[in-house]
């Protein structure tokens, strides 16, 4: 292995330990959490990398460069985590296997038509903004039960859970507050309507640990894996 291989093979051994010491603090299973690898921006050989270390999942934000990456490695798991244009949900459609951040019944509807057949109904998330900030993302916490009975309607998507981008805090009790709102806003969701959804897509490199304590299924991280991102010019969407 190359200097770098094994400087992303420390990385990623460093990150599973900390799934497994949170879920073992939490009293679960740590095989219940999977780790989506966020990509985005990265190249394709660090991704190959990782799939060669025995990592699966990976998340990408740009519509066109997640596609491109799926074309190459069509044997992983893609999951498109980033905001969502109405123009491109026919791309995400055809080339992701998970949505995470569905904030509009317009886009599940579109996601829903578009989704090939022989592809199967496609697995999303509804992204719920748990830190009361109107400039934040998603829908607020009492709307979610709304958007996913809608949802759950559409013949091609498979509702699996919720997920949310908190505003940064500091502190573990801090950083626990939003996920804890995500989780009870999908138990009332559950109790609501009569089903089990059970997926909670929270935590990223700097507050996985307060995530999995509080639930978390998937834990998103980019920077601790792949090193900090370089945006250039580009605007962080
Ligand atoms: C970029 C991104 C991440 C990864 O964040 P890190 O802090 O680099 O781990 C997770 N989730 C979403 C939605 C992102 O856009």
């Amino acid at each position: 292995m190359s200097n770098t291989e094994i400087d992303l093979a420390q990385r990623l051994a460093r990150v599973n330990a900390r799934i497994e010491a949170a879920a073992r603090q939490a009293g679960r299973d740590p095989a219940e959490i999977t780790l989506l690898a966020v990509s985005k921006t990265k190249p394709l050989e660090m991704v190959d990398a990782f799939a060669t270390l025995g990592q699966r999942h990976f998340g990408e934000n740009y519509v066109q460069e997640g596609v491109a990456k799926q074309q190459q490695r069509p044997d992983l798991i893609w999951h498109m985590i980033g905001p969502i244009q109405s123009n491109k949900t026919r791309l995400i459609a055809e080339h992701f296997d998970w949505v995470h951040a569905i904030d509009r019944f317009k886009i599940a509807r579109r996601l829903s038509e578009q989704r090939p057949v022989e592809k199967g109904p496609l697995p999303v998330l509804i992204e719920v903004n748990t830190s009361n900030e109107p400039t934040k993302a998603g829908v607020m916490p009492d709307e979610a039960l709304a958007l996913a009975e809608q949802i759950l309607a559409l013949p091609s998507l498979e509702l699996r859970g919720l997920m949310t981008i908190p505003a940064r805090s500091q502190g573990l009790e801090n950083q626990r507050r939003p996920f804890r709102l995500l989780r009870e806003t999908l138990e009332r969701i559950n109790r609501a309507l009569g089903v089990e959804l059970n997926e909670l897509s929270m935590g990223m490199s700097g507050d996985l640990e307060a995530a999995i304590l509080e639930g978390a299924t998937i834990v998103r991280v980019g920077t601790d894996l792949f090193g900090p991102r370089d945006y250039g010019a580009r605007a962080q969407a």
